[in-house]
């Protein structure tokens, strides 16, 4: 295979991005000025080598904890529990929440062969006492397989954890739905992220 087919092809793994756009992307890479070119493969060449998930949250950071685990100023007994590390960029364009994450790595999506093991599950179950934690916010996306990760999340919050949360000393709330149902929190604007946070309910 070519160089140019090859990367043609890697180009059209991309999400959105179809074969003729990965053809184009190609010869415009061969049409500006090398260095430039190398500046992108050197900068995805430090991404794979550099960015590691957060030993705390699973956000991803180049350091052993991630910048908001480090912040003194978030409140460490609020959990908001997201998908992909890429959801906590949309929470916090918001601006509301000040407690901390934790992501799960995904969500439960048997079609794709995304089970409960392929989640930060237990990470999440072993943090929520040495973090003292008191409310867990489940902020999976408004689609099904969302809704069933929240609701798996929940099962296993209370089941493996039944004494702190039953003894009322952690409270699992669901972010409200005032997010469009099947839309991802990533496209949500902040507003409605910080109306859906707000009207979180219990579960
Ligand atoms: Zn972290």
């Amino acid at each position: 295979m070519s160089v140019i087919d090859e990367l043609t092809n890697e180009l059209a793994r991309l999400p959105g991005i179809g074969r003729k756009t990965a053809l184009r992307l190609t010869y415009h890479l061969l049409r500006q000025p090398s260095s430039q070119s190398r500046k992108l493969a050197e900068a995805l060449v430090a991404l794979t080598e550099r960015v590691r998930p957060c030993e705390r949250c699973h956000n991803l950071t180049e350091s052993p904890l991630c910048a908001l685990c480090t912040d003194p100023r978030r409140d460490p007994t609020t959990l908001c529990v997201v998908e992909q590390a890429s959801d906590i960029a949309s929470i916090e364009r918001a601006g509301e929440f000040r407690g901390l994450y934790h992501v799960l790595g995904g969500r439960l999506s048997p079609l794709d062969g995304v089970g409960p093991e392929d989640l930060t599950v237990a990470a999440l179950l072993a943090r929520l006492e040495p973090d003292g934690v008191r409310e867990v916010i489940l902020a999976t996306n408004p689609s099904l397989e969302g809704e069933a990760t929240a609701l798996y999340v929940q099962r296993q919050l209370t089941g493996m954890s039944r004494s702190l949360v039953d003894g009322g000393a952690i409270r699992v709330t669901r972010i409200a739905r005032g997010l469009p149902v099947g839309g991802d929190l990533e496209y949500a604007d902040g507003v409605t992220i910080a109306q859906a946070l707000a009207a979180r309910r219990e579960m």
